[in-house]
């Protein structure tokens, strides 16, 4: 273009009418190119004179900052005659960061505005994603650290536990060291979850032989507990360990949860869909701020609590393609409901997907 107009400009005057014509049209087709250009352009775009004032903008200038340019120029205040790029964050009408861009030329600067709200949000996540990968690897790693000395000393306190027996002090330190086993346990499921071998079973195995190993807890604190369990049960795709985890950690909440002679009652049972098993205690209940966050990790109203027993339980339920729900109410009692999907819809599922 400019070599063009250069090369006009040297022989206009040797121009007779004719080809001044000629020379006119092209001109005016150039024009009527870049003016569609300008127009249809995505980024916005302001044309601003030497003195900073908007000569003209194209539409989408406008519909970028949701106002009038001449307005809206007051707060962008754009550097004139020189070359910036800064972001912009607007509040109204909604949300959303622009990228400024001056280019000066030689009659003024070219302002180009550009919406980046979706890029910078990606940008966002993509860092939290790896910083959060990154500390977790970290996280895990202390943990095994953590877990080979502890089983050297409680190696160590089982040898001195023969030679005292029945010493308090050695004891204390054993139901310690148990509890930190049991917590870095849980840590570690938490942070590196393993796969569900996946098999056709009952939903209602695991939870018997989880009642079972439970039997002294429940005892100790009185607390009743009623199971009902139909004769025939459609069967599942299941992993019976991970489910013994999630029966172990509900129960335990309900067990914490209800004071002395408190009750406890669990109902298997079977839709259309899904084998469910219903959960419920009448212990203290929880607000709607707790259930807000409830399978978030490290929420825990207890002096001894990880907070983690629900996130991993609700991981190993998503983990079987089910869902976990629960009604609650302080000083009511709680109510869990979890449903996996029977084998035959499990597949049809899948074949959809
Ligand atoms: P933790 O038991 O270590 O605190 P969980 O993830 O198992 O961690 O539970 C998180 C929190 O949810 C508990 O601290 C408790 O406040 C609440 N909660 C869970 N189950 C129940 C229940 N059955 N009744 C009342 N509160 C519960
Ligand atoms: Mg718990």
């Amino acid at each position: 273009m400019r070599s063009f107009f250069k090369g006009v400009r040297r022989r206009i005057g040797k121009l007779d009418a004719e080809q001044l014509r000629e020379q006119y049209n092209l001109i005016a087709d150039e024009a009527d190119f870049l003016e569609t250009l300008f127009l249809t352009n995505s980024e916005g775009v302001i044309v601003l004179d030497q003195h900073g004032i908007a000569l003209r903008n194209n539409p989408a200038a406008e519909t970028l900052l949701g106002m009038d340019v001449a307005q809206a120029l007051k707060f962008l205040a754009p550097r004139v005659g020189e070359a910036t790029r800064r972001e912009i964050a607007i509040s109204y009408p909604e949300a959303k960061t622009l990228e400024m861009r001056t280019v000066p030329f030689k009659a003024g600067t070219i302002v180009y505005l550009r919406d980046v709200t979706a890029e910078k949000k990606r940008t966002e996540e993509e860092l939290r994603a790896g910083a959060t990968k990154a500390v977790r690897d970290l996280a895990a790693g202390v943990a095994h650290e953590i877990a080979n000395p502890l089983n050297a000393i409680s190696l160590n306190l089982q040898l001195l536990e023969r030679d005292l027996p029945g010493d308090a002090s050695l004891v204390t330190c054993r139901q310690q060291i148990a509890r930190l086993e049991q917590i870095l346990r849980s840590f570690l499921q938490a942070l590196r979850p393993s796969k569900p071998n996946l098999l056709p079973g009952s939903i209602a195995e695991p939870l018997k032989n989880c009642l079972a190993a439970m039997k002294q807890q429940f005892e100790e604190r009185r607390i009743s507990v009623t199971l009902d369990v139909p004769a025939a049960l459609p069967k599942v795709a299941i992993d019976q360990n991970q489910f013994e985890q999630v029966y172990f950690n509900l129960l335990k909440n309900a067990i914490e949860a209800s004071g002395e002679g408190g009750r406890i009652d669990i109902d298997v049972l079977s839709d259309d869909n899904d084998d469910i098993v219903t959960i419920r205690d009448n212990g203290e209940g929880m607000s709607s701020e707790q259930l807000a966050h409830l399978f978030e990790p490290y929420r825990t109203t207890k002096s001894k609590g990880t907070g983690l027993g629900l996130m991993i339980t609700e991981r190993i339920v998503r983990d079987h393609g089910g869902s976990i729900g629960v009604e609650s109410k302080p000083g009511e009692g709680t109510l869990f409901t979890i449903r996996i999907p029977r084998i035959e819809r499990r597949i049809r599922a899948l074949e959809q997907s």
